[in-house]
């Protein structure tokens, strides 16, 4: 830290992302919950045509993109709104939707940002702990003052809550704000965009950094009533009226008209997850109930860092967290059959040579 810093950051400590290899090849990636599989090729042909008007601003309202997204997810287009990433509009929403008198509820173990943005923006914050099996209970957020941030699916443990849970929430407080996270919902979850028409404190962010293959061009959309998007506005032009580019913007458009293959991509994945989770617990493994593209596993007989060390030193990158309540888990993204295949067979051996040598954890 240097000695300019402002002291307002001074204590804050930023969110760890997932390793990125600088050389992925001979990698089995499957610790940032990405696609395994390419954007559309529909998508990236529509997209590369738009490459010549790079030297104009891109446009900061997204229209046309936002227009095909809102028909997409059967919302208004004034409901919506583009973001570089869901990251970016959580922030706003933090930014929006909390102050000293409404603080920033959710659960202990969750999305690791949300405490980031929290500390940020300098909102007080209360993180709500999830029962003994990962569980919410929704009364802890109906009991309590404040704006609540759901990520549904929940990562990392990947349990979802039925959207009429959520929908008690918003019901019983209708003068706080809801944020539901539904980065991993188009895995199997039910998306709460159509309760956005009903309860005006409901505001949900999707990600089109998982399902539909864009991590690497930033994009995300708020989906929420009017005067909630009309806020969430406000936040934006006021740091950065361009903050989706251009070309991610086309292949946005190029995504959504190529929908056939993201409902594939989900397919693949969901077929992927259901051989991993069978193969995992043959090994013995527990695991989370996940309707995500990602499993929450341990093994009693092997202790988180040792897992993920013996994996690491054959390529394969898992996330392992190391914070309490969850020191024994790894997280695993969904990749390709291959991937997941390369997997179950390391930590068959792994396990192997855990049994020979008596089990240390
Ligand atoms: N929400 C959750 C729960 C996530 O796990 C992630 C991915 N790290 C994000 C939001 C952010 O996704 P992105 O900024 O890539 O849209």
């Amino acid at each position: 830290m240097s000695r300019f810093l402002s002291k307002r950051y001074s204590e804050l400590v930023p969110y760890v992302p997932g390793e990125q290899p600088a050389d992925p090849s001979g990698v089995v990636k499957l610790n940032t919950n990405e696609s395994p599989f390419p954007p559309s090729e529909a998508a990236l042909f529509y997209a590369g045509g738009h490459a010549r008007s790079y030297n104009l601003y891109s446009d900061p309202d997204a229209n046309e993109l936002c227009e095909v997204f809102a028909k997409t997810v059967g919302a208004e287009r004034d409901q919506v709104l583009a973001g570089n990433g869901s990251d970016e509009l959580l922030n706003f929403a933090f930014m929006a939707f909390c102050d000293d008198g409404r603080p920033a509820l959710f659960p202990d173990i969750t999305y690791g940002f949300y405490t980031v943005f929290a500390s940020l923006n300098r909102v007080p914050q209360v993180r709500i702990p999830l029962a003994d099996d990962f569980s919410l209970n929704v009364d802890d957020y109906i009991n309590r003052k404040g704006t609540a941030y759901i990520a549904n699916p929940n990562a990392p443990t990947g349990i979802a809550l039925p959207p009429s849970e959520i929908e008690k929430i918003a019901a019983a407080k209708p003068d706080d704000i809801v944020v539901v996270d539904e980065a991993y919902a188009d895995f199997g979850a039910q998306s709460c965009v159509p309760l956005t028409r009903k309860y005006g404190n409901l505001l949900v962010i999707m990600t089109f950094s998982k399902s539909r293959s864009m991590a690497g061009a930033r994009l995300g959309f708020a989906i929420g009533n009017k005067a909630l998007i009309s806020d969430m506005n406000t936040i934006k032009y006021s740091i950065n009226p361009y903050n989706v580019n251009s070309y991610t913007q086309a292949l946005g458009i190029g995504t959504l008209l190529d929908g056939d293959y993201t409902k594939n991509c989900i397919a693949d994945i969901i077929t992927n997850r259901e051989y991993t989770v069978k193969a995992l617990r043959g090994l013995g493994f527990e695991l989370t109930d996940s309707k995500a593209n990602f499993l929450f596993a341990r093994h009693p007989r092997m202790s988180g860092t040792k897992l993920y060390k013996k994996l690491a030193e054959r390529k394969i990158l898992v996330r392992h967290f190391g914070a309490e309540r969850i020191d024994d888990y790894l997280r695993i993204s969904i990749g390709s059959r291959s991937q997941m295949e390369k997997l179950i067979k390391a930590l068959a051996e792994i396990l192997v040579e855990e049994n020979a040598g008596g089990g240390t954890r």
